[in-house]
């Protein structure tokens, strides 16, 4: 699978891209990430990116051209199955998407900045437009990070322990389960018991009716 991401502040990427999951992911060849410096799509001498906002008193937006040229170039050499731009009023990101995306060969990531992009990329360009939450944040570098976390962590071979990531929340419309490591009592706290008898069937149908009493209590939407 291969990512590219385009953004006008790059730096912003470079920790969450480059440790744990991903860097393993990256690292095995499971996944190609791509992080494309805007500006280097500019072409005016200061390498701006951005402009006044027609018929708009406050903010910058984002021009057409070095969007266009990057995204032309890149659609140019491979196919995509997704041109992807993050925006607070797109449709809001869920572990159905990620598994959905974890599926795809190639995606592009737009990443939005100032007042956001001219509205004609949006019209022309972008397939999709994904929100992670109804807030709006500087840039679209953290909602592009955390889409991509949460789908390259589900790559075949990503995580270490594939069952880890099916028994995560919301896959299955459900929370997951409490979980607990050694030592098996902290200061009067016990772990339950029946983690520690060591009967797996047992165990299995105690997080499940732990995960579905969390999701009754927690998120009862999720059950609908
Ligand atoms: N003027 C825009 C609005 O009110 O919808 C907000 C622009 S925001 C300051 C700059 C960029 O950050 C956006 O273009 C988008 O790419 C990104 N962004 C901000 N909040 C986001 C969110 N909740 N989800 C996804 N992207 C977001």
């Amino acid at each position: 699978m291969r990512i590219d991401i385009i953004s006008a502040v790059p730096e912003l990427l470079d920790s969450p891209l480059n440790f744990s999951i991903i860097k393993r992911a990256r690292d095995k060849g499971l996944v190609e990430i791509n992080v494309h410096n805007l500006r280097a799509y500019s072409t005016n001498k200061h390498r701006r990116v951005d402009d006044y906002a027609f018929g708009f008193s406050a903010g910058m937006v984002m021009q057409i051209e070095p969007i266009d040229r990057i995204i032309t170039k890149l659609k140019s050499e491979r196919n995509y199955d997704e041109v992807i731009y993050t925006s607070p009023d797109g449709e809001q990101f869920n572990q159905k998407m990620a598994n959905r995306y974890s599926l795809s060969e190639n995606l592009i990531i737009l990443c939005g900045h100032y007042k956001g992009i001219d509205h004609r990329i949006r019209e022309h360009l972008i397939t999709k437009e994904i929100s992670i939450g109804d807030y709006v944040l500087t840039g679209g570098e953290l909602p592009a990070a955390i889409m991509t976390d949460a789908i390259v962590r589900l790559i075949p071979g990503a995580i270490g322990d594939e069952m880890s990531a099916l028994s995560d929340s919301f896959q299955d419309n459900l929370l997951a389960p409490p979980v607990y490591t050694r030592p098996a009592e902290y200061n009067g706290w016990k772990v339950p018991d029946i983690l520690l008898s060591g009967h797996q069937a047992k165990i299995d149908e105690w997080n499940h009716q732990q995960s579905v009493e969390r999701t009754m209590k927690l998120r009862p939407d999720l059950l609908k």
